[in-house]
């Protein structure tokens, strides 16, 4: 068949008879009546429908032209069932000359539609879920053309908008809408901080809400267009010129993009077209992004999904730009809060409202990023590495963050709800009584004592001590009180945070870790310099002897915290002998200072190295007359043994410190370090993981430090253990070519009875 020439008034004279209809004083049920009518008559179709989802992912008919009235409201399909609900299931376009010659095609008498043969649907899409569907039907066997599919989906995009806002018709009439194939509403992700969370969808930077969709003057739009690309890329020029960023690395090759894409012709051309087929600036930008949605969701390729996924980040930029906002903004939390990022810091973090933030879902992040860290003091769950997470959500979602199985529930039917609430309910009753074992001893079965210490840097940690029952803190990040402020933390201040966590922790012991700047330890008022590689950096320890002058404050306020307490300090990322040395003579002269201006010295003066670059390992025997203590800094050692940037999402599965070649270096340090009378212990994040706490204490550590909410559930496994069977066990596994020994060491717990 020949296909019908597009009517010449096209979509722009559409968009105005539907602002028309929007401006009209009538009922929604009328003015939905008339929409269709309008855009029957402007597509010369015959049937113009409106099908909307309802609760339980079914189809109904709200409003047609051409089919019998009274199917309105009456005809149901479900999502999948028949041509439309196989339009709303894939979540793209149908367009099909005899469509009732179509295998799915399914026939519902009521609404007289034997007499029409050719069907073009496109789904209504906002926020990556179909609220419905928009269909057009004609007597005659046509096929319609690709620019009356383009027009029909403009006005699907701004039918979308009006149902959505509940412009259109009351939003208690409509379901929230259903996930298009490709969109599934359980997502898998990476545990980054475990926990679960049931809480509604805040976006981290919220994408703004279109509500000027068509526009009155399309010269104007064209021009606030060019306008707002120009003043994207400046904005973009400008964070490449910022002196913090490198000219260099990740985020270089990102903006990079960014860049790039911002002057990309195709792009700014597609928007351009939405404009010129009647939609005001912002809605042609957004017309394009939902687009763009609907092919990241079908691409699997992580390079290309990854583009995709910066050009929508762009888009929503582009969109702020033109709506004249600032990024961000303050936003009402829900009482029960998930924040969901692309990427979030660790101050990022902070800024919300500790009562109110309940989860968080990241599209991006790794398990030992910082944000993880303090998520982990803070006790909140959070999933990472959730691919295309930011575009499936709007704000005020319902949705759970199972950080246990590192599963993401997007609009959860009530019973997986109530799963959750019962879980949430059970763990609650585990924390009950972890906090009753509190103060019981980590003894193993077979009579092995284990040193349980907490990870801590904040104020806020410290109650954690006593609720925990903790032994001690075994690591004091004091760069946290960098990290989170926004100037230079004087002496008194650092003075007054290490007298509180001393204060705090009463009798038990305290190790302060040294100032840990640099490499994903941002402190945003220091200015440092551009470098390749920061991990492998100018950072920590190295600053601190090239630069002693802020390690000399630090150590000046520790001193005066301390009063004559006892004092242990501990050296970060120290390579050699030489560098721990170096790092102790400071201490010393400091230390002869502070009595000689007549303070109280500390009672006892502990000073022992963080081991997290392989290279000391080797010189363990050297090292051991020179110190007091050992903590193993796990997340930096195993980035070094195996080369792996702990913050690449691409590796975080790639190296196990559960297998045998991590498992025996460290076997080797602990064996000789204790040997020359060493204590050591570690404090990386695999210290709060019951398999891996099990594994360091098989090889022979016998004090852990870990994030607090880990306390209970490691001293519950230290309590089911037999070390001596453990470590015979494991004895045998180290020599094996395995890649890992996490199922092997699982089924040993299972079939020990210990709790995992
Ligand atoms: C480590 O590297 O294991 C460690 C405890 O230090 P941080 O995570 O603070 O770098
Ligand atoms: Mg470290």
């Amino acid at each position: 068949m020949a296909p019908t020439p597009v009517n010449p008034a096209g979509p722009r004279l559409l968009l105005r008879r539907m602002r028309e209809v929007m401006a009209s004083p009538q009922p929604p049920q009328e003015k939905l009546d008339q929409m269709v009518r309008v855009i029957a008559n402007n597509m010369v179709a015959e049937v113009c429908s409106i099908y909307l989802v309802r609760a339980g992912d079914i189809l109904e008919l709200f409003a047609t032209v051409g089919l019998k009235a009274e199917a309105v409201h009456k005809t149901n399909l479900r999502v999948g069932e028949g041509l439309i609900g196989e339009i709303a299931a894939r979540g793209a376009p149908l367009n099909l000359a005899d469509a009732q010659s179509h295998p799915n095609f399914a026939y519902r008498p009521e609404t007289g539609e034997d007499i029409y043969h050719s069907l073009m649907g496109v789904p209504v899409i906002r926020g990556g879920r179909v609220l419905g569907v928009l269909a057009v039907q004609n007597v005659t066997q046509r096929l319609y053309t690709e620019e009356e599919t383009e027009a029909l989906q403009t006005v699907a995009m701004v039918l979308a908008e009006l149902v959505g806002s509940g412009e259109l018709i009351d939003p208690s009439e409509v379901h929230e809408g259903t996930f298009a194939q490709g969109h599934p509403p359980k997502i898998d992700g990476v545990t980054m901080a475990e926990g679960i969370a049931i809480g509604q969808v805040v976006l981290h930077e919220p994408r703004v809400q279109v509500t000027r969709l068509i526009a009155e003057d399309e010269a104007i739009e064209l021009v606030r267009l060019d306008e707002a690309l120009s003043s994207l890329r400046s904005s973009l020029d400008n964070l490449l010129e910022r002196a913090d960023l490198g000219i260099e690395g990740d985020h270089f090759d990102v903006l990079e993009t960014y860049r790039m894409f911002a002057n990309d012709r195709g792009w700014v051309e597609k928007i351009r077209d939405g404009i010129r087929g009647g939609l005001t600036a912002e809605a042609a930008v957004q017309r394009v992004q939902v687009d763009n949605r609907v092919r990241m969701a079908k691409i699997n390729d992580p390079y290309l999904r990854e583009r995709l996924s910066d050009l929508d980040d762009l888009a929503n930029r582009l969109i702020r730009h033109l709506m004249g906002l600032d990024q961000g903004g303050v936003i009402d939390l829900p009482e029960q809060t998930v924040v969901v990022a692309r990427n979030l810091g660790p101050t990022e973090l902070l800024d919300y409202d500790r009562a109110r933030l309940r989860g968080v879902i990241l599209a991006e992040g790794t398990p030992s990023a910082h944000v993880a860290i303090i998520a982990k003091a803070l006790g909140i769950p959070v999933i990472g590495q959730v691919e295309g997470i930011v575009g499936l959500v709007d704000p005020g979602d319902q949705i759970i963050v199972d950080a246990m199985t590192a599963q993401v529930f997007l609009l959860p039917t009530q019973d997986v709800v109530d799963l959750y609430e019962e879980a949430l309910a059970l763990r609650e009753r585990r924390r009950a009584a972890y906090a009753e074992h509190r103060d019981l001893p980590a003894i193993t079965k077979d009579g092995v004592e284990i040193g349980l210490h907490m990870n801590a840097g904040l104020l806020v940690d410290l109650p954690h001590l006593s609720d925990t029952g903790a032994h001690g803190i075994g690591l004091f990040r004091t760069e946290f009180q960098f990290m989170v402020g926004s100037t230079f933390p004087r002496h008194e201040a650092q003075r007054e945070l290490y007298s509180r966590v001393l204060d705090a922790a009463g009798d038990k012991p305290v190790v302060f870790r040294t100032l840990d700047i640099g490499s994903d330890k941002v402190v945003p008022f220091l200015e440092r310099p551009k470098e390749e590689n920061p991990a492998l950096g100018w950072r920590a320890i190295r600053m601190g002897l090239d630069r002693p002058a802020l390690l000399r404050y630090q150590l000046r306020a520790l001193l005066a915290a301390t009063a004559g307490r006892d004092l242990r300090v501990m050296f970060p990322l120290v390579s050699d002998v030489s560098e721990f040395l170096a790092a102790r003579s400071i201490l010393e002269k400091e230390l002869k200072r502070h009595v000689r201006v007549g303070r109280e010295p500390p009672g006892r003066l502990w000073v022992g190295t963080m081991l997290e670059v392989p290279a000391l390992a080797w010189q363990l025997d050297a090292l051991i007359p020179h110190v007091d203590f050992v903590s193993i800094g796990s997340n930096d050692l195993m980035q070094y043994l195996f080369a792996a940037d702990r913050g690449n999402t691409m590796l975080t599965d790639r190296y196990d410190i559960l297998s045998p070649a991590a498992l025996s270096f460290l076997r080797m340090i602990v064996d000789t370090l204790q040997r020359g009378g060493v204590s050591v212990s570690l404090c990386g994040e695999a210290a709060g993981k019951t398999v891996e706490a099990m594994a360091l204490i098989g090889i022979g550590l016998r004090s852990l430090s870990m994030t607090p909410a880990s306390v209970g559930p490691v001293k519950e496994m230290i309590r089911t253990l037999d070390v001596a069977k453990l470590r015979s066990y494991l004895l045998t596994l180290l020599p094996l070519p395995d890649h890992s020994l996490r199922t092997k060491l699982t089924n040993f717990a299972r079939d020990h009875g210990v709790e995992l």
